[in-house]
C-alpha cells in the first residue's frame, strides 16, 4: 500500500494527536484518518518493517534492540513497596519503541476476555488490600469491537468450548498443532481437561493481502519478516497512511501535554528527531503510549491547573498496576518434541479460568504449550547446563544442547493479578532520560492471593508435563513477587465515579473533556493474562465513539 505523504504544519490545529503508535494507537489513528479527520502520530521510535526484522537472537534477546530501558537512554526504577528506595534496572516495564509498539514483538496470544471478568468484583465481593472493581462497561458492549479486532486486524483460531459468544466466526482457521501441543492434549484429556487450539493475532492463511505464517519459530520477541503477525504496524498503520489524512512523525517523544485556560487540550509538546522541542496544536488528544508512559506523561503535564498532573484529581493516575501472573514447568521428552518450530503456542487450556472460591484465594487463568526459552538457541544454550549439570562449554556441551532444546517442552500458566493501589507507576525523584524527562519509577509487589494463584497454576502445570510423560520436570513462579513485566495495566483505569477513575466508560478522561487514554492503562481488571485482544478491541470502541461524538460536535 503506497504511503500518502501528508504533512500537517505544527502551528496550524490538526483534529487529533496520537500518542503511540502501539496496539491501540494505530488503530485509533487508522479509526479516526478514515473517518476524515486530521491525525497526526507522534512516536518515539523508528518505521521499521517487515524486511528490517531479522532471526537474530544476538541483536534482540541480548542486546534489547527493539526494546527502551535504561541503557537506551531512558531509565526505569523498581522498588517492591514504598518504604523501599528504588533501584536503577535495564526494564521494569519492558515494551517495543517502534512504529506498531510492543504488538511488533509480542506472542500474539489473543484471548477475549469473558463475560465474567467484567463483573467479577460483584460476583466475588470485596478482597482486602485491592481495589477490585467491576467494569463500567459489560462483555456485550465491547463484543462487537472484539469481532472487529478478529477480521480486520486478523485472528486465527477455532470457537472453544467455553468461549464467550461471539457473532462472527474466526476469519483464519487455527494453527496446526505442534508435537509438543499434541502432548498438552493428551495429558489433559486424562486429567479430564481440554486443550483446544489456542487462538492468535498470526495468520494461518492469506487474509487481508497479507500472507499466512510461515512457522519460522521467531515470534516471541522478534518482529515478523512477513507481516504474518498481527501487529498494529503490519494491519493498521499502513491504512492510516493511506487514508490521505494520517501524519505519522517517527522519533519524536512526547514531553507534555498542556491545556488551554478552560482546561481543555490545545497542544501536544515533544523533542523531535534532532532532540528539538516542538508542539502540535490539536483540538483534542489520544494518549495511547501503554499502562507505563501514559501515566507518566500525565504525571509530567502538571500545571497550576492541574498541579497533581494532568486528568488526576482522582489520585488514581498511575495507581493499580497490573502485570498479570505466570508460572512455568518444562521438561524433557524421549523424543523430538520440537517445541521451538512455528508459533508460541497452539494448544490452550481454559478449564481452571476462574477457580473455585472455597480454596480461599482469587484466581484465575489459562494455561498453553510452550517452549523454555521461547525457541531461541542461544538462549536455551546459556540455560542448558544449568539445567542438567553439565559442562557450559565443549563437545558435551554441544552435544546436550543439540538434545534437549529439540526435546524439552513447557507448560505455562498466565493468571490474574489483582489491581492493588500501591502497585504504582509514579515519577523517579533521582533519575531522567536524555531529554530531561522524570523517569518511570514502578512500585509493585503481587498481592498474596496472586502468588497463591501461581503457585496453584504451577501445581498444575507440573502435573500436567507429568501426565504428558515428561522427565527432568522443572517449574517456578516469581515466589517473592514480579519485579517487571510486559504487561502494563490498570494505571488510567474507567470507571463511573471521577474520585475512583481517571477515563469514564468511553475512555474519555473525566478532568478533560477532549483527551482520552485507550491503551492497557484503561483495564480495570487484568484478565487472564492475555490482555492486548481487549485493549485493541478497547481501541476500535474508543475510536468509534469520538468519530460518533465528534459528529456532534462533542469532543
Ligand atoms: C515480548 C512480549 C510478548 C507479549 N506477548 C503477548 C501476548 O502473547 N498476548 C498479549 O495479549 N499481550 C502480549 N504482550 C503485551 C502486549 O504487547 C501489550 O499488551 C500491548 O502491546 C500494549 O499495547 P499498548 O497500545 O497499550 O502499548 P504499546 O504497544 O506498548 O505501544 C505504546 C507505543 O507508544 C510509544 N510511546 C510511549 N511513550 C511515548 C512518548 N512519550 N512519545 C511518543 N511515543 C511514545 C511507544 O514507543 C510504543 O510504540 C507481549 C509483550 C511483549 C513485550
Amino acid at each position: 500500500m503506497a504511503q500518502a505523504a501528508i504533512s500537517y504544519p505544527t502551528r496550524d490545529e490538526v483534529d487529533f494527536v496520537v500518542v503511540g503508535s502501539g496496539a491501540s494507537g494505530g488503530i485509533v489513528a487508522r479509526e479516526l484518518a478514515a473517518a476524515g479527520h486530521s491525525v497526526v502520530v507522534l512516536e518515539q521510535g523508528p518505521h521499521l518493517q517487515a524486511a528490517d526484522f531479522r532471526h537474530d537472537e544476538w541483536a534482540y534477546d541480548f542486546n534489547n534492540e527493539l526494546t527502551w530501558g535504561t541503557s537506551k537512554g531512558n531509565p526505569q526504577t523498581f522498588r517492591k513497596t514504598e518504604n523501599d528506595v528504588a533501584e536503577l534496572r535495564e526494564t521494569v516495564c519492558g515494551y517495543a519503541h517502534n512504529v506498531g509498539g510492543s504488538s511488533v514483538h509480542f506472542s500474539g496470544n489473543f484471548w477475549r476476555f469473558r463475560p465474567i471478568d467484567f463483573m467479577e468484583a460483584s460476583v466475588r465481593g470485596r478482597i482486602p488490600g485491592t481495589t477490585f472493581s467491576d467494569w463500567p462497561i459489560r462483555y456485550e458492549d465491547l463484543e462487537p469491537y472484539y469481532t472487529r479486532v478478529d477480521w480486520e486486524v486478523g485472528v486465527s483460531g477455532l470457537q472453544g468450548p467455553w468461549d464467550p459468544p461471539r457473532s462472527r466466526e474466526y476469519p483464519c482457521p487455527p494453527m496446526p498443532v505442534k508435537g509438543s501441543d499434541v502432548l498438552l492434549e493428551r495429558a489433559a484429556k486424562q486429567m479430564g481437561l481440554t486443550a483446544y487450539p489456542a487462538p492468535v493475532a498470526i495468520l494461518s492463511q492469506p487474509h487481508n493481502g497479507r500472507p499466512g505464517c510461515i512457522h519460522c519459530g521467531f515470534c516471541n520477541g522478534y518482529g515478523c519478516e512477513v507481516d504474518a503477525k498481527s501487529s498494529s504496524m503490519a494491519a493498521m498503520i499502513p491504512q492510516a497512511l493511506a487514508s490521505g489524512n494520517c501524519e505519522l512523525r517517527t522519533g519524536c517523544t512526547v514531553a507534555r501535554v498542556e491545556t488551554d485556560d478552560g482546561g481543555r487540550v490545545n497542544e501536544v509538546v515533544y523533542f523531535d528527531g534532532d532532540g528539538v522541542e516542538q508542539a502540535q496544536r490539536t483540538r483534542a488528544a489520544v494518549l495511547c503510549a501503554n499502562g507505563a508512559e501514559t501515566p507518566r506523561l500525565l504525571l509530567l503535564s502538571e500545571s497550576s491547573r492541574f498541579p497533581d498532573g494532568l486528568a488526576n484529581s482522582s489520585g488514581k493516575v498511575g495507581k493499580n498496576l497490573m502485570f498479570n501472573g505466570s508460572c512455568s514447568s518444562s521438561g524433557l521428552f524421549e523424543e523430538p518434541v520440537n517445541a521451538w518450530k512455528s508459533i508460541p503456542t497452539t494448544r490452550v487450556v481454559h478449564d481452571y479460568y476462574e477457580l473455585d472460591p472455597n480454596l480461599g484465594f482469587y484466581g484465575g487463568g489459562g494455561i498453553d504449550g510452550r517452549h523454555p526459552s521461547r525457541g531461541a538457541p542461544m538462549l536455551f544454550g546459556l540455560l542448558s547446563g544449568a539445567r542438567t549439570g553439565t559442562p557450559s562449554w565443549g563437545s558435551e556441551y554441544k552435544r546436550n544442547l543439540a538434545y534437549q532444546f529439540s526435546h524439552i517442552a513447557s507448560f505455562d500458566g498466565h493468571t490474574t493479578s489483582l489491581p492493588v493501589e500501591s502497585n504504582n507507576i509514579t515519577l523517579d525523584p533521582n533519575y531522567t532520560d536524555d531529554f530531561g524527562r522524570a523517569a518511570i519509577r514502578c512500585t509493585y509487589m503481587d498481592h498474596v492471593d496472586d502468588l497463591a494463584t501461581m503457585a496453584w497454576f504451577l501445581e498444575r502445570t507440573n502435573e500436567l508435563m507429568e501426565m504428558a510423560g515428561a522427565t527432568n520436570i522443572q517449574g517456578g513462579y516469581p515466589e517473592n513477587g514480579q519485579e517487571g513485566n510486559v504487561h502494563l495495566l490498570g494505571t488510567c483505569r474507567m470507571g463511573d465515579d471521577p474520585n475512583e477513575s481517571v477515563v469514564d466508560a468511553t475512555n474519555r478522561a473525566h478532568d478533560v473533556p477532549n483527551l482520552f487514554m485507550v491503551d492497557g492503562s484503561s483495564l480495570v481488571t487484568g484478565g487472564r493474562g492475555q490482555p492486548t485482544m481487549t485493549i485493541m478491541a478497547l481501541a476500535f470502541r474508543t475510536a468509534d465513539l469520538i468519530n460518533q461524538a465528534a459528529q456532534r460536535n462533542e469532543i
